[in-house]
């Protein structure tokens, strides 16, 4: 776990060096919507700290992850509709940016198994 990888595009986007809305920030979080959306609501919850997955994340920072993906779920109005969040863990978790990030993803019915 560092501060900030140099190679890493969250980190990137973390520090400002490429441009991005956030829809939510704190000292240790920040929430930005997904570059492709695979729902009408597709934000990344994702720890400032560079993190590179779930094997490596604390319960602190993974609870606090969840409590913000479940106020922006609030915010963004799925919250009764429902929502599905989702963390990728490496190559069979598909997980394709290696800094821990949570998907939440709402606006339509999903399916379930999730291929
Ligand atoms: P993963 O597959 O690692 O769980 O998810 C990575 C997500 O990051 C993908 O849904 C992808 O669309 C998104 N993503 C990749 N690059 C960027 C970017 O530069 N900006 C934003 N907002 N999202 C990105
Ligand atoms: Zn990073």
């Amino acid at each position: 776990m560092v501060e900030k990888k140099d190679d890493c595009i969250f980190c990137k986007i973390i520090s400002g060096d490429i441009k991005s809305e956030f829809i939510y920030t704190d000292d240790e979080i920040v929430a930005f919507a997904d570059i492709d959306p695979q729902a009408p609501v597709h934000v990344l919850i994702v720890p400032k700290m560079h993190i590179e997955n779930l094997n490596k994340a604390n319960n602190d920072i993974l609870g606090k992850c969840l409590g913000v993906a479940v106020k922006l779920a609030g915010k963004q109005g799925i919250s009764d509709q429902g929502y599905r969040t989702v963390i990728n863990c490496n190559k069979f978790g598909g997980q394709a940016v290696s800094h821990l990030h949570i998907h939440l993803l709402g606006g339509r019915q999903k399916l379930w198994p999730p291929g």
